[in-house]
């Protein structure tokens, strides 16, 4: 398997990501997108609003500011609780993170231990620093909220913060939402954006970064609300590897389950199951290959402060199995601590039963990043037969959706005119140097779905040569029926 390195590598190879500010040396756990790169970003976020938003009726959407009040987060818990654990080494001053300290040496799951038990750990089995082999000190709690300063003054009040998640910009406008539009209960609020963590150990090329991007939905239900009325067949049939908490205290391997199996055990609510399912099916219907996804159920000291269940969909990464995806119930503790904090109701009032609720909340959270890593390792394939890397990305987000050649340089003033008519519906490249065998093994590698090549013949039969990346299969096709064929084969 493709080592995370590797990736990276490739990656800033083909544009799709480079090291942020690299010409100065590059900052760690902060990368910029490249021409490819936001080609696929935009797409996968736009087929994540699609999907949960904009084809919903139940749900809308927000942009929030990246800058929020520091009120903000002291309601949400953010300040006071949200912290990994550090260690320094007495000798050369290096911080590691407790927890991947452990994990990386001893190779066992600390998930949710807290400052004194990790220290205890490091302690016990006498761990020393990777860098200088120096003694580490007591482990304490760090906190991940980058704060800002506004203006000239610094007062308690002029501090602000860069948002830790977007989730929280939700519940504060939640109230204008409701008051603002026509949306009865239950019903989500979605939005796309970058979130901030001072992350002690930025690692894992686009996985642990500093600054990254979510897409993050709040979906409010009744509390007392048992029955999902959404869930169908399509949810609970639907089967994938899951390890439980059980699995994970006796040491065991993840099972093949359903979402009804889960449902009669009684780890989830019907909301909960079938936002989890929703949010699985949105990765596999991009292309990510089942073997190479699992759901993890949080095992109770891992939870967050602000989560009663949460479920990760988790990628086996070349590095591990690690979470793409977090699924929690959040139930009534946001709008609950932003009512205490704001003084402001955040009841609302249900048609349904006529009274006045405070709902509870059910969230599925993405990181963009971990979805764009998820789709590139899963979409990378070394063919060796053909001697080159075939990106397999599904054709609904490829940053480029067909290549169009000329078979020769004569060939220019013909498949230029193909080229400026296919523009219009697709995002299309031009490819005229090198060999054509060259130019269909460059599109294999940035996962262009369809090459299209001009040839001699086509200035007598009207017909290209149209080539699926996946299988290199050929096909005449006529150029008046050029738009529809890609369309049909797009699957729009
Ligand atoms: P969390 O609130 O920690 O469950 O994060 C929600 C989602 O945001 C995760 O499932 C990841 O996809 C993404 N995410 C969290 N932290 C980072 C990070 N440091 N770098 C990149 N993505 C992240």
């Amino acid at each position: 398997m493709l080592t995370i390195e590797e990736l990276s590598v490739f990656c800033k190879k083909k544009g799709f990501v480079f090291p942020s500010t690299e010409i100065y040396g590059g900052m760690t756990g902060f990368f910029d997108y490249g021409p490819l790169g936001v080609e696929l970003k935009n797409n996968l976020k736009s087929s994540w609003w699609k999907t949960f938003v904009s084809t919903r009726e139940d749900v809308q959407g927000i942009d929030g500011t990246n800058i929020s009040s520091g009120k903000i987060w002291e309601a949400s818990g953010h300040l006071a609780n949200f912290t990994d654990v550090l260690v320094q080494c007495k000798k050369c001053g290096k911080n590691q993170r407790a927890d991947n300290l452990v994990e990386d040496v001893l190779k066992i799951n600390v998930d949710g231990l807290n400052a004194e038990a990790l220290s205890k750990i490091i302690q016990d089995n006498t761990i020393k620093c990777p860098e200088c082999k120096g003694e580490f000190g007591e482990a304490k709690n760090f906190n991940l909220m980058f704060p800002v300063q506004l203006g000239a003054e610094t007062t308690k009040d002029s501090t602000a913060f860069l948002r830790g998640e977007t989730a929280q910009l939700i519940f504060a406008n939640y109230k204008n939402i409701v008051d603002s539009g026509r949306v009865k209960l239950p019903f989500g609020i979605a939005q796309i954006g970058k979130a901030f963590r001072n992350e002690i150990a930025p690692r894992n090329f686009l996985f642990r970064q500093r600054e990254f991007e979510q897409m993050e939905l709040e979906f409010f239900v009744r509390p007392e609300d048992k029955k999902c009325p959404l869930l169908e067949k399509r949810q609970l049939e639907l089967e994938f590897l899951f390890l439980s908490e059980k699995d994970q205290d006796a040491k065991q391997e993840h099972n093949k389950v359903k979402v009804s199996d889960l449902l009669a055990q009684g780890l989830l609510t019907e909301w909960h199951a079938y936002w989890l399912a929703e949010s699985y099916l949105w990765f596999t219907e991009l292309g990510v290959r089942k073997e190479h996804l699992r759901i993890r159920q949080h095992i109770k000291k891992e939870l967050s402060h602000y989560s009663s269940a949460t479920f990760d969909v988790e990628y086996k990464f070349a590095f591990g199995w690690k979470e793409i995806h977090g699924n929690a119930n959040r139930g009534q503790f946001d709008l609950t601590q932003h009512q205490k904090f704001s003084g402001k109701s955040m009841e609302i009032f249900d048609e349904e039963t006529k009274s006045k609720i405070l709902p509870a909340v059910i969230e599925p959270s993405f990181g963009v990043d971990r979805a764009f890593l998820t789709l590139i390792a899963d979409a990378y394939h070394d063919d060796k037969e053909r001697g080159n890397i075939v990106l397999k990305l599904s054709p609904k987000i490829a940053p480029v959706q067909v290549g169009v050649f000329p078979l020769v340089n004569k060939l220019d003033e013909k498949t230029r005119e193909v080229f400026n008519s296919l523009r219009k519906e697709f995002v299309c490249q031009f490819d005229r140097s090198g060999s054509i065998g060259r130019r269909y093994a460059r599109a294999d590698e940035i996962g262009i779905p369809f090459c299209v090549t001009v040839d001699f013949d086509t200035l007598n039969d009207h017909c290209v040569t149209v080539r699926d990346r996946d299988t290199t299969k050929q096909e005449r096709v006529r150029i008046v029926d050029l738009k529809q064929y890609l369309t049909l084969r797009f699957g729009y």
